[in-house]
């Protein structure tokens, strides 16, 4: 494995980051997950802009401009030869002084590393996961607005905590209105009456690049798209629901909160949209090696 770091490329057991670097300290960075499919890097183009706007959101200035980036992405690939693969792209405010002072921090810190994904084990696919809404809610942004895909992912993790004492796999994050924002690592959807429906990032949402691409599939073959308010009322009454993100893909979920959804299996609508998810991904852009 060769990792970027900060202008060199190391092996795992050489890629070490400084224990003054402000995103070990402070959660003061921002990231991308990123997937590889066949040898093509599915949306690198969106995932780079979303970490620019993050890092512009936290002004921090990465030193690359955006082509440099997404070339620095793909020599990544090539020198790892992985044909399927995770990137961790990560952009942190570099070392300083041990006050939270980002202008202590004279050089971000970047990291690029390829490695396998494994998210959900593959038998959760055919049954579905189960969910519960967590105590902890989003972020607002009157604070930090959740569209900043940060290092700092304590509130999800929290959440992920209340889902694994709860023995389910994902959890609920409501905005501060009460209204579904997302989950821990995933957007969410709900079917209802052939259209599809998703919380909007006014509400809460992380602008995912696979809610994104669902968005799009679920045009083209011909449903209607909203991001109305939603509440888990919707959940607990919708035809389907499923979750997406780029480690998780579309993974059906099945029970919210104790209450089985519909008839408590991945519905016809899931498994369509995963179908020409999977089509999509392994067709798109042109192979980096
Ligand atoms: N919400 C959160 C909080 C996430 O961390 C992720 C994963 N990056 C998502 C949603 C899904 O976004 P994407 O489809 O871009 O992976």
């Amino acid at each position: 494995m060769q990792i970027y770091l900060d202008g060199a490329w190391l092996a795992r057991e050489e890629a070490k980051v400084s224990v003054f670097d402000h995103g070990l300290l402070y959660g003061d960075g921002v990231f991308e997950g990123i997937r590889v499919y066949d040898r093509r890097i599915f949306r690198l183009e969106a995932h780079v802009e979303r970490l620019y706007d993050s890092a512009l959101a936290l002004a921090l200035e990465i030193p690359h401009d955006r082509a440099g980036m997404c070339e620095l992405v793909r020599e990544a690939v090539r020198r790892n030869r992985r044909e399927n693969a995770y990137i961790r792209l990560v952009v942190t405010r570099g070392a300083g002084e041990l006050g939270i002072d980002p202008s202590s921090c004279p050089r971000p810190c970047v990291i690029v590393i390829v490695d396998q994904v494994r998210v959900y084990p593959a038998g959760l696919y055919a049954s579905g996961i189960k969910v519960v809404t967590s105590a902890t809610r989003q972020v607002s942004h009157e604070s930090v607005d959740p569209r900043i895909k940060s290092l700092n992912y304590l509130k999800n993790i929290l959440a992920k905590i209340d889902a694994q004492r709860a023995g389910a796999q994902e959890a609920i994050l409501l905005n501060q209105a009460g209204f579904i924002a997302e989950c821990t690592a995933d957007n969410l959807f709900v079917v209802r009456g052939g259209r599809l429906l998703t919380p909007a990032v006014q509400d809460g949402a992380l602008g995912g690049i696979t809610r994104a691409t669902v968005m799009q599939l679920a045009g083209e073959i011909g449903m209607a798209v909203e991001e109305p308010r939603l509440t888990r009322f919707d959940v607990y009454t919708a035809g389907e629901c499923f979750v997406t993100g780029t480690g998780a893909e579309l993974m059906p979920v099945v029970e919210a909160d104790g209450r089985r959804i519909a008839d408590g299996k991945p519905g016809p609508t899931t498994r369509r949209l995963t179908e020409v998810f999977h089509a999509l991904v392994r067709t798109e852009g042109e192979p980096v090696f």
